[in-house]
């Protein structure tokens, strides 16, 4: 008995989903056609919003022209039925046109769905996203004003679904639309509004402000709810089946001998270091745009790179282009699938510095194609390479505290203090860990650990220091257990990937 219950219930799921992708289907194949759209209300319908003269002129005129040019423009080319959505989404491939009228009749065609004539309260699982990302309604509310305020000229404002699933209000020029692929870090628009006069200037003229305060009244959420529910669900799916390639495997751990291994490649290869550090760089800006920020847009004088990620401030991901264990981790994991797809796997060792620059830009064109399973919050890959930075610094941190608190000691407990932190000062004093004052003249520092010092020859050569670059401070600091030396920066010589000292660099030793 139970058991016909269950599969009654089963059965009843089944239909469910497949009622529920049928209308997906649907929905989104009314989405791609390129037909001219039904106005689904009256012209006189939008009072609220827009005058009925307006929205004769818009839809009659300028909307069924685009059509009309786009149609007359694509049967000129060849290929015949393509969907509206998929030339947009590969608008590059297209002549300028095509762009604009493809945008037109795509950006309209949306606009006239996300029209309403009765007035409507924010809703649905749009609102709360909403809500979670910009606090509130009215912030959002403010934020999209702003935004179309400072649209200078002919153009849009949307409110788009990143390929992050995170929400984020931009603006685009002319008929552009963010999901063409020649628009960076776009997304899927689920709200729009038409800022070219053609749409405004009959009933507001000049106040353009008026208008867009007025669009609130006139959004239909039943519709934005449905675009974002459905890109939404579309990118869950993707997620999963993407995860399902990448994470068959288990990510790798790195031995020390791996590890090693990948910092003497990059210090005898500087070119393959460049190649693989702006890599990094660019795909860290590509998967999390929302928390990517430029030189001194996050706060004063603070460097580009991702914030608020796993909490807040400066993210321990930057460290990600100089950490030699998480390449090791990249190799290995990007290694296993090569190994699953019976293709040729990644490999440094044995080969000529031409040869593993060309083996660099092979992997580094590998990692751009799986960035976005890679860079999965949820992916095995990624949670093993948080987990290392993480360590790594928090590794870091407590060499800095035990070596400042040993240099308190020496030098007085009011002159040295730590100023390296993720997101801290660090930024305004680049690399500077430490500052310690000394007869009223401020030194900066950067502190490392080591593992062994090697007297020979009139120098000193440190071994094991964690990563090996230089950097601007006045002083380089050593410590291990209760032992710190204090180098001379300027007299620091980087040979074989090891800072070497002439003996005369030395400035302090200090056991504790
Ligand atoms: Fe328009």
């Amino acid at each position: 008995m139970k058991n016909l219950k269950n599969k009654i219930h089963l059965l009843e799921e089944e239909i469910q989903t497949r009622e529920k992708n049928k209308e997906k289907k649907l929905f989104l194949m009314e989405m791609k056609k390129i037909g001219i759209e039904r106005l689904p209300y009256a012209f006189s319908a939008l009072k609220q919003f827009i005058d009925p003269e307006t929205m004769s002129y818009h839809y009659n005129k300028h909307y069924k022209g685009y059509v009309d040019k786009l149609n007359d423009a694509l049967q000129k080319k060849k290929g015949g039925d393509v969907e509206l959505e998929e030339i947009i989404r590969n608008i590059s491939k297209y002549d300028k046109t095509i762009r604009n009228n493809a945008g037109g009749a795509f950006n309209h065609a949306l606009f006239w769905k996300m029209l309403s004539p009765q007035t409507q309260r924010p809703k649905g699982d749009v609102l709360s996203h909403i809500e979670k990302e910009f606090g509130n309604f009215n912030n959002f509310k403010k934020k999209f004003e702003q935004v179309a305020k400072e649209r200078f000229g002919s153009g849009w404002v949307w409110l788009v679904l990143t390929k992050r699933n995170s929400l984020k209000i931009m603006s685009t020029t002319n008929q552009d639309n963010p999901l063409m692929n020649v628009i960076e870090n776009g997304g899927y628009p689920i709200l729009g509004l038409d800022l070219w006069e053609h749409a405004y200037y009959l009933k507001y003229r000049n106040k353009r402000d008026m208008y867009i305060k007025n669009f609130w009244k006139a959004v239909n959420w039943d519709f934005v709810n449905q675009l974002y529910d459905t890109r939404k669900k579309d990118k869950v799916n993707e997620t999963k089946k993407l995860q399902s390639v990448i994470l068959e495997g288990k990510s790798q751990r790195c031995s020390k001998d791996d590890t090693k291994k990948i910092k003497e490649l990059f210090n005898k290869n500087p070119t393959v270091k460049r190649i693989y550090q702006s890599t990094i760089q660019r795909v860290l800006k590509d998967i999390f745009p929302e928390h990517y920020y430029d030189k001194g847009e996050y706060s004063e004088g603070q460097q580009s790179g991702i914030y608020d990620f796993e909490g807040d401030g400066r993210s321990v991901i930057n460290k990600l282009n100089t950490n030699y264990t998480c390449f090791c981790i990249l190799l290995n994991d990007i290694n296993q699938v090569m190994e699953r797809s019976k293709k040729k796997k990644f490999n440094f060792e044995n080969k000529t510095p031409e040869e593993q620059i060309e083996e660099v830009k092979r992997f580094v064109n590998t990692l751009k194609y799986f960035q976005s399973r890679i860079f999965d919050r949820n992916s095995n890959t990624f949670e093993n390479i948080m987990t290392t930075l993480t360590q790594t610094h928090e590794r870091g941190a407590k060499t800095e505290e035990i070596a400042t608190a040993i240099m308190k000691k020496k030098f007085g407990r009011d002159n040295v203090r730590i100023v390296g932190e993720l997101g801290g000062s660090i930024d305004m004093f680049e690399d500077t860990d430490a500052i310690i004052k000394i007869d009223g003249k401020e030194y900066t520092a950067q502190i490392k650990p080591f593992g062994q010092i090697i007297e020979e020859d009139d120098k000193f050569i440190m071994v094991d220091t964690g990563q090996v670059k230089p950097n601007k401070t006045d002083w380089l600091v050593f410590q291990k257990g209760k032992l710190v030396f204090v180098f001379d920066n300027l007299l620091t010589d980087i040979v074989d990937g090891k800072f070497t000292f002439p003996t005369s660099a030395l400035l302090y030793t200090i056991e504790s």
